[in-house]
């Protein structure tokens, strides 16, 4: 073969290979900037960060406008604002609704009735009684009990998401303090991603964590699984582009006479769940299913909470239970994406079927 046929041949395959790998190094050249913000909303810190491409004041515009969606909702959801939504509708008996928290409330209430009421967002006067809403602790005697998980029935809450309408009867109150954190997450990563940031870690408080796609150079996210017991991390999971909601005995407490009550409260007894769970974990792709359901499964234990998730393949949610005698109880999906943490290596691990 000629010379300069062989060079002419090898000039045309160096072209091309430039014409391909040009748009690549664009890409490659344009530097992700990482934008971070620590707000106080829903009574709880939240680290909102996220990866973008575009210029930093437009990343600053849509940092914002997740800042501003938070406190918007908060505005709606509060039970204790007195301009709030659901203010109104646990003092008058009916509000109007906008058209974010009819959807909320329904989707809530959707919940409520495939959990069979072991999420109720009714549960709020008894919430209140304990004092977890003002840090006011007290232990309410068995008749207030009582009465308490009487009154306590999503089924009477009437929402007509069309009409943007709610009621509830007299002396009945709602909270929605257990999918609110999850729905946000929901809520904030489609705001994310109609900019087409497409890197995020949305850390809502108390374990509601969404990440949208993975980290800028491409490898999951890894979420850090309190351990309910003590101070370390029992674990890791590692997601991209999924929800995650733990509920615990342990993030909200208070011990009196050597006894410890939290803020999970089982409806059928007004009284804190207590089902043999530390805690609960769920992954999957609806925050707002994640953040229920995870204090659904910890009110039901872990013999109910398993028989739920064998009955509700659709939910497509991974399951971490934690019980009071520290072994883990995994789902197959979950031990997929879990690594146990640095000095709980040899914790029991049960993967359940
Ligand atoms: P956190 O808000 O700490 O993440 P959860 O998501 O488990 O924890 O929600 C707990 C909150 O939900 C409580 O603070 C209370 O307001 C409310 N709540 C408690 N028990 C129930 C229940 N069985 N069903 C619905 N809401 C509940
Ligand atoms: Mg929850």
């Amino acid at each position: 073969m000629a010379k300069g046929l062989r060079w002419g041949r090898t000039w045309t395959v160096l072209a091309v290979l430039a014409a391909l790998t040009l748009p690549l190094c664009v890409g490659c050249s344009q530097k992700n900037t990482k934008m971070e913000t620590s707000i106080f909303a829903m009574d709880t810190v939240m680290d909102l960060t996220f990866y973008g491409v575009d210029p930093e004041a437009a990343l600053k515009g849509v940092q914002e406008e997740l800042v501003a969606g938070l406190y918007s909702l908060e505005e709606k959801l509060s039970t204790t604002k007195e301009t709030s939504e659901l203010y109104a509708l646990n003092e008058q008996g009916q509000a109007s609704l906008s058209p974010e928290t009819a959807e909320l409330l329904t989707q809530a209430l959707e919940l409520c009735a495939l959990t069979h009421g072991a999420l109720d967002i009714t549960a709020y006067p008894a919430v209140r009684a304990w004092g977890f809403t003002t840090g006011s602790y007290r232990v309410p005697d068995q008749a207030e009990l009582e009465q308490l998980a009487a009154g306590i029935d999503y089924t009477q809450l009437e929402v007509d998401e069309q009409e943007g309408t709610a009621r509830i009867p007299q002396g009945m109150a709602v909270d929605l303090g257990a999918v609110t954190k999850g729905y946000a997450g929901d809520r904030l990563a489609q705001q994310l991603e109609q900019v087409n940031i497409t890197s995020a870690l949305l850390d809502l408080g108390q374990s509601t964590i969404r990440v949208v796609g993975s980290k800028p150079d491409g490898s999951p996210w890894r979420i850090a699984v309190q351990d309910p017991a003590g101070e370390g991390y029992l674990g890791v999971i590692e997601l991209t582009d999924l929800a995650v909601g733990t509920s615990g005995g342990y993030q909200r407490f208070f011990e009196q006479d050597g006894e410890t009550y939290w803020h999970i409260l089982d409806p059928d007894t007004a009284a804190p769940a207590r089902s043999g769970l530390t805690s609960v974990t769920v992954v999957g792709p609806s925050g707002l299913v994640c953040d229920g359901l995870s204090t659904a499964l910890f009110v039901m234990g872990l013999e109910e909470g398993a028989q739920f998730w064998r009955s509700h393949p659709e939910l497509e949610v991974e399951l971490l239970f934690v019980t009071e005698d520290r072994t883990l109880y995994i789902t197959p999906g979950m031990e997929e994406m879990f690594s146990l943490g640095q000095g709980y290596e040899d914790r029991e691990v049960q993967v359940l079927q």
